[in-house]
């Protein structure tokens, strides 16, 4: 396998799927070395395989809004890998959403539900639907719209589909709600992120955040360092820096800026458990403006308009919003500013440039998304274990096994990961371990 010359029969095939090919090349680049000592890989045309969804449904959205206006958007499901379980991913509602976008977030979610430790395999989905300023009931129409069409792709061992970007519980409620009308079937399954009382799993709202903390914990030991009293600069304020947020306080750093569209507040003295308990009032509110948090606080957040968490200084860096949300610009700065670690825990939150800027400065840790932030999947397939079951775990239960999946996960990391020179290298010990568990698997399966 030459990267080159498939990054060139992918562009030709897919133009302009910036985010899909960008997603591709990071994972080709990583596991070259590996797939080439194996040529029972290259006759099986594995890549080629794996780099394709293994289906894309395509529908419309109608639905009326608040005005009495008639709107259309676009809804997806992309199936990506089913090698090793039952398609797994998330919705994400977002104005901005396209084909390339969700099928990077499928191929991505391919590898880092295969590094949880679960047999689950990878898929996305979502709508072009913009949820700023929609009100509640616009939300539910929507949902219920799309899920007139969704039903008939998932179901609880086909693919299993949960929130991401603009998608909460609020919004996986009412999917909910229209699913068990359409199919009656009354199973809890078919979603996860769901409510307490109706199948949810307990901590799922707040794992990946907290799986994002206890990763950059083992970052961190492996390294000899402590985060107790590091400073951490986080973006965005939805659900994955809220989990973030209140693990990192947990564990004793402090939380110096949070970020939103509109720019950063930055909080000298740290987040207070009012200003993370504000964030979901923040989120409820569809305004996706952080300087409300300034508002709320003012003199303790701190806003200034148009500039990103990385102009703040900090210890540690945490995108935690979109993709790549952070720039080798951004990295730069953050480095001159005295960072010297970045977990990722958005899907490719860090532009290339940015993550070998991070790479090429000695002593710099730098672990990517699907490591750091897989611990929300994770604690979905927990959420589909409970179902499955028939029971509900406590919190202890919960969280004892999602901290032992993260610390498998940075094992895997280590092993597959750990370069000549004794440094680790986290992004190719990710893509090694997800690739050659799902290469296996198609191996193991046939040509299907
Ligand atoms: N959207 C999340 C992710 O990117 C969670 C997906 C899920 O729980 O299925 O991994």
């Amino acid at each position: 396998m030459k990267v080159e010359t498939i990054m060139q029969q992918l562009a030709a095939k897919h133009p302009g799927e910036a985010e899909y090919l960008q997603a591709v090349e990071e994972v080709l680049n990583s596991i070259e070395e590996v797939y080439n000592q194996h040529p029972e890989f290259e006759k099986a045309k594995i890549i080629e395989r794996m780099v394709e969804p293994d289906r894309i449904f395509t529908f419309r959205v109608t639905w009326v809004d608040d005005k009495g206006e008639v709107q259309t958007n676009l809804g997806y499901r992309v199936q990506f890998n089913s090698a090793i379980g039952p398609y797994k991913g998330g919705l994400r509602f977002h104005k901005a959403v396209t084909p390339s976008m969700l099928k990077f977030l499928g191929f991505e979610q391919t590898f880092k539900n295969a590094l949880t430790t679960l047999p689950m395999g990878g898929g996305k989905g979502g709508s072009d639907f913009d949820p700023v300023g929609k009100s509640d009931a616009e939300i539910m129409r929507f949902c219920q719209a799309f899920m007139l069409e969704l039903w008939r792709c998932i179901g609880p061992d086909q693919d299993i589909p949960a929130g991401d970007v603009g998608v909460g519980g609020r919004e996986i409620g009412f999917l909910n709600g229209m699913y068990q009308k359409l199919s009656r079937q009354y199973h809890t399954g078919v979603l996860t992120g769901k409510g307490m009382t109706w199948g949810g799993s307990i901590l799922r709202p707040e794992a990946t955040g907290f799986g994002a903390l206890y990763f950059t914990h083992h970052v961190l030991e492996t390294a000899g360092k402590d985060i107790k009293g590091k400073t951490v600069a986080l973006s965005g304020f939805g659900n994955v820096a809220w989990g973030a947020a209140i693990k990192a306080k947990e564990l004793g750093a402090k939380v110096v800026a949070i970020s939103g569209p509109d720019g950063v507040c930055a909080i000298p003295d740290g987040i207070t458990d009012e200003m993370i308990d504000y964030m979901l009032v923040m989120r409820a509110s569809n305004r996706n403006k952080v300087q409300d948090m300034a508002d709320k606080f003012p003199g303790k957040a701190i806003f200034t308009a148009g500039k990103k968490a990385w102009s703040v200084k900090c210890d540690i860096a945490l995108p935690c919003a979109f993709q790549n949300e952070l720039s080798e610009e951004d990295a730069r700065e953050l480095v001159a500013n005295g960072t010297w670690c970045c977990c990722e825990v958005s899907n490719m939150g860090c532009q290339p440039g940015a993550i070998h800027f991070f790479q090429s400065q000695p002593g710099f840790l730098f672990a990517p998304g699907k490591a750091v932030n897989a611990g929300g999947v994770a604690t979905s397939g927990l959420e589909m274990t409970q179902n499955a079951e028939h029971i509900s775990w406590d919190a202890k239960e919960v969280d004892e096994r999602l901290h032992a999946i993260m610390r498998s996960i940075h094992e895997q990391c280590v092993k597959f990961g750990t370069q000549a020179d004794g440094t680790i290298d986290y992004v190719k010990g990710a893509n090694i371990a997800g690739f050659m568990k799902v290469a296996t698997a198609m191996m193991e399966q046939g040509l299907i």
